[in-house]
C-alpha cells in the first residue's frame, strides 16, 4: 500500500507533559488520513494518509484502517524517541450511518463496497491489539458528525452553545453539536439536512430516492445535472465547471448555481426556528464557492427566517481537512476519559 506522509504544522509544540494522545482518522470514499491529536486538539505529528481499498471489502478496509492507525502511532514514538508516547485511544469518521456506541456501520452508500454492517470498533480494536498496541477504545461516528465535532471545538463554532452543521458537497450532510456533545438522535440521523423536503427542489430526484428534498437540488452532482438538464452545454463535465461557467456569466449556470444556494438558504430558515443554533457553520466543496453561493444563501435566509433569529450567522468552516480528524479524535478523547 503506498502511504503518503504530509509535513506536519512547525508551530505545533512537541508533547512533554506526559498527557495521552490518540489517533484522529478520516474515513473518506477515496483516501483516509490520521494523525496524533493531544488533550487540546493539537495535531502532534504529521497527517499521513493512504488511498482507501473501497472496493476491496470490509476486512480491506479495517486491515488498512489498523495500519494507518499503526503507522501513525509509531510515528509518535519516533517523533520522541527518549519517550513512549502512550496512545489512549482512537477516533474514526467514516461514511455511513453509524450506531456509535457499538461502533457499527448501519448503512452507507455503494462509496465503500459492503461497508454496512461492517463491525468498525471491534475489528480495528482486535487488529491493534494483535499488532501489539493493547487494547485500545475505539471510538466510531459518522464522517460529517467528525467534521461538525471539529469544527465546534476548535473551528468556525468554537465557544458557540449550539452549532448546526451543513456540508455541502458530492452529498448535503449535517450534524447538530449542543454544548460540544454531537446530538446523533433516536435513529443514529440528527442533523441530516440533506434529505428535508424544501419548496424549490420539488420533483427533483434525491439519491434516497424520494423527490423534493434539498439534497436533490443542492449538491454538486444535482447542480450539473440540473444544469445539462436545463440545456447548458453537454460539453460541461462536472459542478466545478459550472462554476467557472456561472461566474463567466452563462445564464444558466448561474441559475442552477442560486437555486442550490436559494434552496439550502430556506431549508436553514426553517430549520434555525426549530433548533435555534448560535451558528451555522458551513463546509463542503460548495461552501468554497464565492459570492455567487454565498449571496443568494445569505439572502434567502435573511427573507425567510423570523426575525428574532436574524442575528444566526451562517459562516464558512475553517479548520480544512483537519476538522474530522480532531473531530474524531475529541470522541476517542471522551471515550478514555480525556475530555467531556
Ligand atoms: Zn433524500
Amino acid at each position: 500500500m503506498s502511504q503518503d506522509v504530509l509535513p506536519s504544522d512547525p508551530s505545533n509544540p512537541s508533547p512533554s507533559d506526559g498527557s495521552p494522545l490518540v489517533v484522529g482518522l478520516d474515513l473518506g470514499g477515496t483516501k483516509m488520513a490520521a494523525a496524533l491529536v493531544d488533550v487540546n486538539g493539537a495535531l502532534q505529528g504529521p497527517v499521513a494518509s493512504c488511498p482507501t481499498p473501497a472496493h476491496d471489502g470490509p476486512i480491506a478496509m479495517l486491515d488498512a484502517v489498523s495500519s494507518l492507525v499503526h503507522k501513525v502511532a509509531e510515528s509518535g514514538t519516533h517523533h520522541d524517541p527518549g519517550r513512549a508516547v502512550p496512545i489512549a485511544a482512537v477516533g474514526i469518521g467514516t461514511a455511513g450511518v453509524v450506531d456509535v456506541e457499538h461502533g457499527t456501520i448501519l448503512s452507507a452508500t455503494d462509496a465503500i463496497t459492503g461497508w454496512a454492517g461492517t463491525r468498525v470498533a471491534t475489528g480495528v480494536q482486535e487488529r491493534l491489539a494483535a499488532a501489539g498496541l493493547g487494547t485500545l477504545p475505539v471510538h466510531v461516528e459518522n464522517d460529517v458528525d467528525a467534521y461538525a465535532a471539529g469544527e465546534a471545538w476548535l473551528g468556525a463554532g468554537t465557544g458557540a452553545e449550539v452549532v448546526l452543521m451543513v456540508a455541502v458537497g458530492t452529498g448535503v450532510g449535517g450534524a447538530l453539536v449542543i454544548e460540544g456533545a454531537t446530538r446523533r438522535g433516536a435513529h443514529h440521523v440528527a442533523g441530516e439536512i440533506g434529505h428535508v423536503p424544501v419548496p424549490g427542489a420539488q420533483g427533483e430526484p434525491c439519491t434516497c430516492g424520494r423527490p423534493g428534498h434539498l439534497e436533490g437540488i443542492a449538491a454538486g452532482p444535482q447542480i450539473h445535472r440540473r444544469y445539462l438538464a436545463k440545456g447548458g452545454d453537454p460539453d460541461v463535465p462536472d459542478a466545478r465547471e459550472v462554476e467557472r461557467r456561472a461566474a463567466a456569466g452563462d445564464d444558466i449556470a448561474q441559475e442552477v448555481y442560486r437555486d442550490s444556494a436559494a434552496c439550502l438558504g430556506r431549508a436553514l430558515a426553517g430549520l434555525v426556528t426549530v433548533i435555534d443554533p448560535d451558528v451555522v457553520v458551513v463546509s463542503g466543496g460548495l461552501a468554497r464557492a464565492g459570492d455567487l453561493w454565498w449571496e443568494p444563501l445569505r439572502q434567502t435566509f435573511a427573507a425567510e427566517v423570523i426575525d428574532p433569529l436574524t442575528p444566526i450567522r451562517i459562516v464558512p468552516a475553517t479548520l480544512g481537512t483537519t476538522a474530522p480528524i480532531v473531530g474524531a479524535a475529541r470522541g476517542a478523547l471522551a471515550l478514555a476519559g480525556e475530555h467531556d
